[in-house]
């Protein structure tokens, strides 16, 4: 194809890309013609939205419940003072950069919560989901929801400078389920809300995402990092391992069963009205050990402690747990708030 014709169809703005032999004239057509959604928008997903958007995919759905805060700013790049002023949601804030950043593509920002009541109507469509949510609970409700409907994801976490992420090919890799069989449980591990995190670490991460969705979008599955890839860049590690063929045993990919989708596993929400309080029930059989979660919250916040229960004031909140897991967050009617808080505060 001459030069003029790759001009026609792709605009000069993407020439380096479209140089680049792995992608090329085709591969480049096939991203701008691509319809990518993102589940959250915080460090991991600030770094994707942005780099996808610059790929020039053809549409990007961000979809985020929170808000920019001033301490969102050391690693979540898309966002400024002026946002954190402002309180400005993040999907809002997201989407406001990346148009002035490429108006050829379709950016657009949802303030919602991905729950199973919403999670259908927020994907339905798309090519490829990324991942940059913040809980366990969303991640295997939208694995779930890509293993049933044979979409390609792409799993992200991090946390301190540690990280690790694989793509699920629905069919051809394992699932996060066949990875992970279960939910941490919540309380457990530490978030980047309690045990910090540095930006370096979310840029890695974000970027080797971005690299794996950059393959799927041009269909060029040949290339695509079958492994599960753990980096720690304070401690100097890089290990990767086979991801395994999806796991006939796996209860989702292998049995079919889709728990989180219908609602009988994962976070369940009530609000109670009249008190500005929403409460958080967890699934049945949940345990939180306090102790460990007194540990992590007293440095960040104010603590009181008896033998049922854990109350912490934090960011004008008071956030009480209880050892089953159920939390009530005072300060708030806002249920993406409350959800948002546990996954920060308590974790998944
Ligand atoms: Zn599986």
């Amino acid at each position: 194809m001459s030069e003029e014709d790759q001009s026609e169809s792709v605009p000069s703005r993407y020439s380096r890309q479209v140089l680049f032999s792995g992608i090329g004239n085709e591969g480049q057509s096939r991203i701008m013609a691509s319809r990518v959604a993102m589940v959250g928008c915080g460090a991991l997903g600030t770094v994707q939205a942005s780099l996808l958007v610059r790929a020039g995919v053809g549409t990007l759905r961000i979809i985020d419940r929170d808000f920019v805060e001033e301490s969102n700013l050391q690693r979540q790049i898309l966002f400024d003072e002026e946002d954190a002023r402002a309180v400005l949601p993040k999907a809002v804030a997201a989407e406001k950069k990346l148009r002035l950043v490429n108006s050829l593509v379709n950016v657009e920002g949802l303030v919602e919560d991905v729950n199973a009541s919403s999670i259908e109507r927020l994907l339905q469509g798309f090519d490829l989901i990324v991942d940059a949510a913040d809980n366990f609970d969303v991640r295997f409700l939208v694995n779930d929801y890509a293993v049933k409907s044979g979409i390609p994801w792409i799993y992200g976490a991090c946390v301190g400078s540690y990280g690790l992420t694989f793509p699920i090919l629905p069919g051809e890799t394992a699932c996060l389920r066949c990875v992970f069989e279960s939910a941490p449980p919540a309380g457990a591990s530490p978030s980047c809300d309690t045990a910090g995190v540095i930006g370096p670490i979310v840029s890695v991460i974000a970027g080797m995402q971005v690299a794996e969705a950059l393959k799927i979008l041009s269909s060029r599955r040949d290339q695509i990092n079958r492994q599960i890839t753990t980096i720690d860049l304070w401690a100097n590690r890089h290990e990767v391992v086979d991801l395994p063929r999806p796991l006939p045993s796996c209860p989702c990919c292998g049995r079919l069963e889709f728990p989180y989708l219908d609602g009988s596993l994962g976070a369940d929400v009530t609000t109670l009205c009249g008190r500005n309080s929403v409460q958080l029930r967890r699934r049945e059989g949940t345990r939180i050990d306090l102790d460990d979660l007194a540990r992590r919250l007293e440095p960040i916040s104010r603590l009181e402690r008896n033998r049922f229960l854990l109350r912490a004031l934090i960011d004008g909140y008071q956030l009480t747990v209880f050892a089953d897991g159920r939390a009530i967050i005072q300060g708030t009617y806002d249920l993406a708030v409350a959800k948002s808080l546990y996954a920060r505060y308590v974790g998944n």
